[in-house]
């Protein structure tokens, strides 16, 4: 049976899964021990060319950045490479996909002279807008320093387009004058567990499941009572998907999962998603949870006794168990698996 997907509008491209920070709450689990592989030019060149044409501009207009529309180039953290970041900018403006920006840590944003200098070099290329990524998870890896002064210059190269995701950390971070990193023990110490997450989005997915259980900040629950939860925002749609270094159509935030190859994409909104030979995702997409934990007992899973933090947390387990039971094409990149602890 083959299931039709909507036409993606908006989403990410990620360049890598390698990065600076392996941070607690990476919903892809990137970290700097990933193997270093970059997309490469064609796999580039095809999923540009397969977007050309679908990704929607910000309802600003094309020269505006909104984060559910248009089409940002992230990782992993893109500026490791810069040179095939500028590249990615440069054919996707050459293609005319509307609203393209950047997601960054800022970890090399070290002096006002560089940091301008590869700002106004992106924009020259045809970038629009940046995201900044501030929270406290962040703050372990990357000195606040280099936030503030990325978000300063962006502001004078990009104008309005530079969002800050999330200004109630940065506010926080601000009021509470932090200089340098912080772990994120100290930062408990000071705040308190509520202020990792009061206020603000947070997904209990990808690697945080993992690193925030030794906190303790988050109740469990037992499987069966996360059935009912529905996937949020929905596994299917059209907005904010992702496309990988791999070549995977990865579904939303969903990490570790692929709907297909996206350097086809054409093909695979016209043949729609083959579930026979995906038998996870027809579980997944049903949102049929018990059926997916059943699955996974026969193959010898066994139910945690503590229960799980979120709905994703219980995916993830069953996935994480499955990958190495047998060879779901589903479950990609397989590396993914082995990342989600921090180490
Ligand atoms: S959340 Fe961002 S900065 Fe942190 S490990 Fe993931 S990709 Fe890197
Ligand atoms: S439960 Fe699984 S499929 Fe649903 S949103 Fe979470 S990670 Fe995605």
């Amino acid at each position: 049976m083959n299931l039709q997907i909507p036409t993606p509008i908006s989403g990410g491209l990620i360049l890598s899964y390698r990065c600076t920070a392996s941070c607690r709450h990476c919903m892809y689990a990137c970290s700097p021990r990933w193997s270093a592989e970059w997309i490469s030019e064609a796999d580039l060149e095809a999923i540009l060319q397969s977007l050309a044409g679908k990704i929607e501009p910000s309802p600003w207009g094309a020269a505006t950045m909104s984060l559910n529309h248009g089409l940002h180039f992230t990782g992993g953290e893109p500026f490791l490479n810069f040179p095939l970041l500028c590249n990615a900018v440069r054919r996707a403006k050459e293609l005319g996909i509307p609203s393209l920006f950047v997601e960054t840590n800022c970890y090399w944003a070290k002096t006002d002279r560089g940091t301008r200098e590869k700002l106004e070099v992106l924009r020259e290329h045809g970038l629009i807008g940046i995201m900044i990524s501030i929270n406290p998870f962040y703050l372990e890896y990357v000195p606040f320093e280099r936030s503030e002064r990325a978000i300063r210059i962006a502001q004078e190269v990009f104008g309005v387009n530079v969002a800050v995701y999330q200004l109630e950390h940065y506010r926080t971070f601000k009021r509470l004058g932090i200089r340098g990193r912080l772990p994120i023990p100290e930062f408990l110490k000071i705040k308190g567990g509520g202020k990792l997450t009061r206020n603000t989005e947070f997904f209990l997915s990808g690697r945080a499941p993992y690193e925030m259980e030794e906190f303790d900040l988050f109740p469990k629950y037992p499987a069966e009572s996360l059935f009912l939860k529905p996937c949020s925002p929905a596994f299917i749609r059209s907005w904010h998907n992702h496309f990988d270094s791999y070549g995977n159509f990865m579904p939303g935030y969903c990490g570790g999962l692929s709907l297909g190859d996206c350097r086809c994409l054409d093909e695979l909104l016209v043949a729609g998603i083959d579930l026979d030979s995906r038998p996870l995702l027809s579980y997944i997409i049903a949102d049929n949870f018990e059926g997916l934990l059943g699955f996974a007992k026969e193959h010898g899973y066994r139910e945690r006794e503590y229960g799980y933090l979120s709905k994703c947390h219980l995916c993830m387990e069953l996935r994480k168990f499955l990958v190495r039971a047998e060879d779901f094409a589903e479950l990609a990149p397989r590396e993914f698996y082995d990342q989600l602890e921090s180490g």
